[in-house]
C-alpha cells in the first residue's frame, strides 16, 4: 500500500512539514527559546479562537482540557447544566459529577438536536441564579452534529451561568468567534482540524471565568490554571512541555494562517458536503437529518442493511489503506463515521467515496459505479 489514508474523525493527518517539525533536537523549556516560542504561538492561537482573554496551552489529550475547564471554574456542589447528545457530551457531565458538580443533564438521543427549549425553560426558571455553569460540545464527534453555539448563547443570555464549550472537533475547521459569542472556557485538541499529532491542547478563559476561578474549591494539580498563567508571564509552563509539539505548532499555525482561516472553514464545507450527497447517491442515511446541523468535519452514515460496518471498515483498509471510523458507545455496529478533517483535501474524500463504492459493491450493496463520486464532485465544485 503506497498511499495511506486517514479518514477517521481525529487523530487527522497532518502536513509534512509539521511532521518534520517534529524532529526537533530538545532545548530548554526553562529558557530564551522556549518562552519566545510559546509566546508566539499563545498569540496566534489567540487569533485561531478569534479571543482577546488567556489562552494556555496544555501538554495533554483533549481530555485533559475539559477536566480543567471543569476544576478551574466550579465548586463541588456548584449546578451545572450538561447538554448531552453524545459521547463526549456525556464525558464532559461525567467529570463534572466526579468533581462533585450537581449535575443535571438536559439528553436528546445521540444523532438528534439538543434540547434547546429546555435549556431556555431551565434557565427561566432559575430566578436566583443557582445554574454555575452550562456545558456543551460544540461538534459531538461521535455522531457528526454540529450543535448550535450562537443559539445556546443567545439563551444563556445574561444569565450569569459560565458557558464552558468543547470545540475538541471543529476548533480552527469552523467560525468560532469565542469572544463574540460570549463563550467563557473554550477549549480543543492538538490533533483534529490544527494539522498537529495529539498532545497537546488549548483552552481559553474569558474575564468572567477568571474571576469565578479565584473561589473554585474543585481540586487540582496538574491542570491548575493558575499556576499555567504564573509560570506563562515568564514563558514557561509549570511541568515539561511535549516540546517537539510546540515546535511542531509554530509551523502548524504557520501553514494554517498560510490558507487563510476563511479558506479553511469552507474548505471543511465542500468536504462535508461531498462526503453527504455520496451517502445519498448511496441511499446511505446520514445519522444527522438535518444540513444545518452536519458537522463539517466528521459525518456519521447508517450502516447499510445486512451489511456489517467493520468488515466495510477491515475492506476499505485492506483494500484501498483508507481508514474510517466505527461507531462508538451507544451507536456502535449502527454507524460509520468519516473524518474529513485537518490535512486532508477534496481528493482524498474523492478517492474515500470512490472506495466506499467499490466495497459496497462487493460487499452485496445496489452500487452503480461512479454514482456516488459524481454526486460528490458536484457537492464539492458549488
Ligand atoms: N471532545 C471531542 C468532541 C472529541 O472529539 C474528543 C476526541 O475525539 C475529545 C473530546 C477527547 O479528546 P482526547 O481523545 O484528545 O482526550
Amino acid at each position: 500500500m503506497f498511499n495511506k489514508r486517514l479518514l477517521i474523525p481525529g487523530p487527522a493527518p497532518i502536513p509534512p512539514a509539521v511532521a518534520r517539525a517534529m524532529s526537533t533536537e530538545m532545548f530548554n523549556h526553562r529558557g530564551p527559546r522556549f518562552a519566545e516560542l510559546i509566546a508566539e504561538v499563545t498569540a496566534s492561537l489567540k487569533r485561531v479562537f478569534q479571543t482577546e482573554s488567556r489562552l494556555f496551552i496544555l501538554t495533554s489529550s483533549g481530555t485533559g482540557a475539559m477536566e480543567a475547564a471543569v476544576v478551574n471554574f466550579l465548586s463541588p456542589g456548584d449546578r451545572i447544566v450538561s447538554l448531552v447528545n453524545g459521547l463526549f457530551g456525556d464525558r464532559f457531565a461525567s467529570i463534572a459529577a466526579a468533581y462533585g458538580g450537581n449535575v443535571e443533564r438536559l439528553e436528546s438521543a445521540w444523532g438528534e438536536p439538543l434540547d434547546y427549549a429546555a435549556l431556555e425553560a431551565r434557565l427561566r426558571e432559575d430566578k436566583d441564579s443557582s445554574i454555575r455553569a452550562i456545558t456543551v460540545v460544540h461538534n459531538e464527534s461521535s455522531t457528526g452534529m454540529m450543535n448550535d453555539l450562537e443559539k445556546i448563547s443567545r439563551i444563556r443570555g445574561d444569565h450569569p451561568a459560565l458557558l464552558l464549550v468543547d470545540t475538541v472537533s471543529s476548533m480552527g475547521a469552523v467560525d468560532l468567534p469565542v469572544d463574540r459569542l460570549g463563550v467563557d472556557v473554550c477549549f480543543t485538541g492538538s490533533q483534529k482540524a490544527l494539522l498537529l499529532p495529539p498532545g497537546l491542547s488549548f483552552i481559553s478563559a474569558s474575564e468572567r471565568a477568571w474571576k469565578a476561578a479565584a473561589s473554585s474549591k474543585m481540586p487540582k494539580y496538574y491542570f491548575n490554571l493558575q499556576t499555567a498563567e504564573e509560570l506563562l508571564k515568564k514563558g514557561q509552563t509549570p511541568f515539561t512541555p511535549a516540546l517537539p509539539q510546540f515546535v511542531a505548532l509554530r509551523e502548524a499555525l504557520q501553514i494554517y494562517f498560510a490558507e487563510g482561516r476563511e479558506n479553511c472553514y469552507a474548505r471543511h464545507r465542500r468536504m462535508a458536503s461531498a462526503v453527504r450527497a455520496a451517502a445519498r447517491a448511496l441511499g446511505l442515511e446520514p445519522l444527522v437529518k438535518e444540513e444545518r446541523f452536519a458537522s463539517p468535519t466528521v459525518t456519521a452514515i447508517m450502516n447499510p442493511p445486512n451489511i456489517s460496518g467493520k468488515r466495510l471498515q477491515v475492506m476499505m483498509l485492506e483494500r484501498f489503506g483508507i481508514e474510517i471510523a466505527g461507531g462508538q458507545g451507544a451507536l456502535e455496529g449502527q454507524i460509520f463515521r468519516v473524518g474529513h478533517l485537518g490535512a486532508v483535501d477534496g481528493l482524498d474524500i474523492i478517492a474515500g467515496i470512490s472506495a466506499l463504492e467499490i466495497c459496497l459493491q462487493l460487499l452485496g450493496h445496489p452500487v452503480k459505479a461512479g454514482e456516488a463520486v459524481g454526486a460528490a464532485e458536484e457537492a464539492m465544485s458549488t
